[in-house]
């Protein structure tokens, strides 16, 4: 089994070479839509009294995320709630400016909600900063988020931060009902300590929550803070009028989750063997 899996092990060495790179935006489902770069993930959920934007990424991207939400038809300022996946700079370092150019408010899940405030303050591991940003709501797991009908539910899905969160929502396409799970991160990136851990000592633990989580969850719709996690670039050229929707790859999210997690389990088993 594990043999199977060691050329997958590099995986979260993400590629950030694309991390710049315009993408097209492009509708999911019904009321979820694709605004983020070509590497980094930011999702608009609709709706006609405003609207909720999953990742604000960098300040840098955040003109690429305000072109693609204006070329789908909508405006940036309906943005009403800016959430996140998680509190590393790439997904929040962002979170300031595109406040600022909307007004809208911040909502981010207890245990990165003080980092991302802090602009960076008292991550595991990582000593980048970004601009601080009032956070006007702190969740708490399983809250659900809404706006105009349009609901998105909070699942603490915790290791990789303290916080990291794993975003699900009912939605609709075609006039079918499907679930659509957006993964905060659920990768053990190199440097993490599983096994004596001074600073984040219940990360094990946490991961272990996490994969209990994911493996519960229904998903239809396999979405993730990262284009590479669920292959967006190649489901995105299957992308067409009258086809299936090439997002909906159930049996390529539990593949995904469990890959993961074994990488989780052999990285345990090797620092604890140090
Ligand atoms: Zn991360």
């Amino acid at each position: 089994m594990l043999l199977r899996l060691i050329p997958l092990l590099a995986l979260p060495l993400l590629a950030q070479n694309n991390w710049d790179e315009p993408f097209p935006p492009h509708r999911i489902a019904d009321n979820l839509y694709y605004v983020g770069s070509a590497g980094l993930s930011s999702y608009l959920i609709t709706s006609p009294k405003g609207h909720m934007l999953i990742n604000a990424s960098f300040d840098r991207t955040v003109p690429l995320i305000r072109a693609s939400v204006e070329k789908l038809g909508f405006k940036l300022t309906d943005v009403k709630i800016i959430l996140a996946n998680h509190a590393h700079n790439d997904h929040v370092a962002g979170t300031a400016l595109l406040k600022e150019l909307t007004g809208a408010k911040v909502f981010i899940m207890e245990g990165d909600d003080k980092v991302v405030a802090s602009g960076g303050q008292g991550q595991y591991k990582y000593t980048d900063t970004w601009k601080p940003v009032k956070v006007d709501k702190v969740l708490k797991d399983g809250e659900i988020v809404e706006i105009g009908g349009s609901k998105l539910r909070a699942h603490l899905t915790p290791g990789h931060t303290r916080g990291n969160t794993t975003w699900t929502m009912e939605t609709t396409d075609q006039g079918k009902k499907l679930h659509a799970v957006i993964i905060g991160s659920p990768n053990v990136n190199p440097g993490f300590e599983l096994v004596n851990n001074k600073t984040y000592p219940e990360m094990a633990g946490d991961y272990a929550r996490t994969f209990r989580v994911l493996k519960a969850l229904q998903c239809d719709l396999f979405l993730g803070a990262h284009g590479e996690y669920y292959d967006m670039a190649k489901k995105y050229k299957n992308l067409k009028p009258g086809a299936a929707n090439p997002f909906i790859d159930p049996a390529g999210y539990r593949e995904y989750v469990s890959e993961r997690e074994q990488y989780y389990l052999y990285t345990l088993e090797k620092q604890k063997k140090q």
